[in-house]
């Protein structure tokens, strides 16, 4: 991207600060824990930190590895056929980071891992146990790979003792095989849902679909529905900051600009013809994001929230307890 061209005000962050950031900051470094937040630099940092207006205090941690197998094109992961063996005290290492830290709700996340007989389902699990173990208090949410639709490992980790189940679908069943590995796919990341939300009587599910990746809006409405129909609770729509997906947004919003700031991107010759070939039908503006925000809620989602900066885990603890209550 061309560091010229000026961000519209909707897609800037003012910079982090507050007391709960300082304090969860400080706790990070004395830890030595590393967070996805301040890996991918995500933009939210602030207000994930500070807990929003509810006061509780979000923070994403990455187990398994920074390595995966698969490669999405929208992902700039590292990828390899196989990753480094996952640490055996990483669940109790991260467990005992996490109960000394200000946090009050964490996104445990991993790279996908297909090189594991249980796709990492036990590892994740253990780390969740030994968390509640020593910190019961904390809110746990595991965003999870489709395990390869290993509906086994699903259950190993909704009974593992988390709060929240995601899953994302990421784009629409006709956009699947273009944006996600071939591994991955519409109905087995809808099998992961709905075995999560069967396997435990009150088992709350979240799901995630990327906008501005030229689905237009039938499709989505279509995709929304398939999650609704099997009782996914939350769901966050984004528009996300890697190269490829920020390149595509302003393909849409800066026209020409746009193909300056594909160039200038550093992403690979194929990912650039990718990005021409689904160049994204509909604009992408704040309103877009509130009509399927209401859209959602409409039709059934406990909490929907969507917006240009939005994460999967975007004040995923606010979400929660927001959820509980509605
Ligand atoms: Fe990235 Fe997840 Fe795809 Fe791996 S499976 S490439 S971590 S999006
Ligand atoms: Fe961390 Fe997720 Fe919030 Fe970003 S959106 S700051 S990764 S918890």
């Amino acid at each position: 991207r061309d560091p010229n061209v000026k961000k519209p005000g909707w897609l800037r962050q003012k910079a982090p600060q507050g007391e709960k950031y300082e304090e969860v900051k400080e706790s990070l470094s004395r830890l030595k824990l590393n967070t996805v937040c301040e890996e991918a630099q995500c933009p939210n940092i602030g207000e994930c930190w500070n807990g929003g207006g509810d006061g509780i205090a979000t923070a994403t941690i990455m187990v398994l590895g920074d390595t995966c197998t698969r490669g999405c094109r929208f992902c700039a992961v590292k990828t390899s056929r196989n990753p480094a063996p996952p640490d055996p005290m990483e669940p109790y290492n991260t467990a005992e980071a996490v109960a000394s830290w200000g946090v009050d709700y964490i996104v445990l996340t991993s790279v996908d891992r297909d090189d594991l007989p249980d796709g990492g389902s036990g590892h994740f699990a253990e780390t969740v146990k030994a968390m509640k173990i020593l910190k019961s208090d904390i809110m746990v949410e595991c965003l999870t790979s489709d395990f390869r639709g290993d509906l086994k490992a699903v259950s190993t980790l909704v009974h593992s003792g988390l709060d929240v189940f995601a899953h994302n679908i990421e784009t629409v069943k006709r956009l699947q095989r273009i944006v996600r590995d071939p591994r991955a796919g519409y109905e087995q990341s809808l099998s992961v849902l709905k075995h999560a939300k069967l396997s435990k009587e009150g088992m709350i599910t979240k799901s995630s679909i990327m906008l501005g990746l030229g689905e237009t809006d039938d499709e989505l409405k279509e995709a929304m529905a398939d999650l609704r129909a099997i009782d996914v609770d939350i769901l966050t729509n984004d528009l996300s900051d890697t190269p490829f997906r920020l390149s595509t947004y302003y393909i849409h919003y800066e026209f020409c600009i746009a193909i300056i700031s594909v160039r200038d991107c550093e992403v690979s010759e194929s990912l650039k013809c990718l990005l021409h070939c689904i160049l994204p039908s509909r604009s992408r503006y704040p309103e877009k994001f509130a009509f399927w925000k209401d859209y959602g809620e409409s039709i059934g989602f406990r909490y929907v929230a969507s917006g240009p900066l939005v994460r999967s885990s975007y004040r995923a603890g606010e979400l929660f307890v927001k959820t509980m209550v509605k």
